[in-house]
């Protein structure tokens, strides 16, 4: 028996990195899974090599979660070819890192279009089916950087604005049987901290093992530690628990 047998599980951006991760436990755990991405080849390669259980199904969907039709498109055609949807992750994201001098108006739209509208909008599409059975798990993607981090003002207001989202959809949705919560991963070793360690011209293992330095269990968190905590809280074990954000940072976010 896995908790989510029965179950679909919709996670954006999951076609590497935290995402792929997560979309994973929920296979391993009995979900059928959708793969949203924007490249649909990619989506649906990694869907093929999702660790299904027996029964349960894997779609790769392309998508732009910016998008309002390319989302409801998205969440119709789960529906239909998974047979429903009961847990959506909102985890697909980009940054475009500068100091707020040179950050540039194009720079703060996409970054809040993927995180802050994309959240809104496949929330929006998913809940509908939601409210319908009674029965929905939401799981947001914050961030530490929500708490400030130099170079980032668009994506640390992006990431706390989920924050607020998150707590206003627990206490909307509450009612309708829809738990909402977020995660604030730390640092987790993807391509995206991978692109942070090229941008800064640093060699990508140099970069994370400052960065496990930099915290106080002294290592840094793979796409598994993400899957573990956002799983939990979609699961019905957690149904006492709405509007929270659970930081998974090994302890930084303590402020040592
Ligand atoms: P990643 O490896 O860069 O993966 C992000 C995925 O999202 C990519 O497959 C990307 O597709 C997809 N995506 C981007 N824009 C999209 C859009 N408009 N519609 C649909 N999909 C889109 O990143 P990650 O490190 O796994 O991060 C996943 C989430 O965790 C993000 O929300 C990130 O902000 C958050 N997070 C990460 C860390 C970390 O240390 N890695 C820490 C805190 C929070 P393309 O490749 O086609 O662009």
């Amino acid at each position: 028996m896995g908790r989510f047998d029965g179950r679909v599980a919709v996670i954006t951006g999951a076609a590497r990195g935290i995402g792929f991760g997560t979309a994973t436990r929920y296979a391993e755990e009995g979900a059928s899974v959708a793969i949203v991405d924007l490249d649909e080849t990619a989506a649906t390669e990694a869907a093929a090599k999702l660790p299904l259980t027996e029964g349960a199904q894997a779609v790769g969907v392309g998508a732009d979660v910016s998008d309002a039709a390319s989302v409801d498109a998205a969440i119709e055609r789960v529906v239909t070819e998974l047979g429903g949807i009961h847990v959506l992750v909102n985890n697909a994201g980009i940054t475009r890192d500068n100091l707020l001098f040179k950050m540039t108006e194009e720079d703060w739209d996409l970054v809040m279009g993927v995180h802050l509208k994309g959240a809104f909008l496949m929330t929006k599409a998913a809940q509908k089916h939601f409210v319908e059975q009674k029965y929905g798990k939401v799981v947001n993607i914050s961030s530490i950087s929500a708490l400030g981090n130099r170079g980032q003002a668009n994506y640390s207001a992006a990431k706390m604005g989920i924050q607020g989202f998150t707590r206003t959809l627990g206490i909307e949705l509450g009612p309708f049987g829809i738990n909402v919560n977020a995660v604030a991963p730390g640092f987790i070793a993807t391509e995206m901290t991978d692109a942070t360690a090229a941008r800064l011209k640093m060699d990508v293992e140099e970069f994370r093992r400052l960065n496990a330095e930099a915290n106080p269990v002294k290592r840094v968190g793979h796409p598994e530690d993400i899957a573990a905590a956002v799983t939990f809280l979609s699961s019905d074990e957690a149904s006492y628990v709405t509007g929270q954000t659970l930081y998974v940072d090994g302890g930084i976010s303590l402020g040592t």
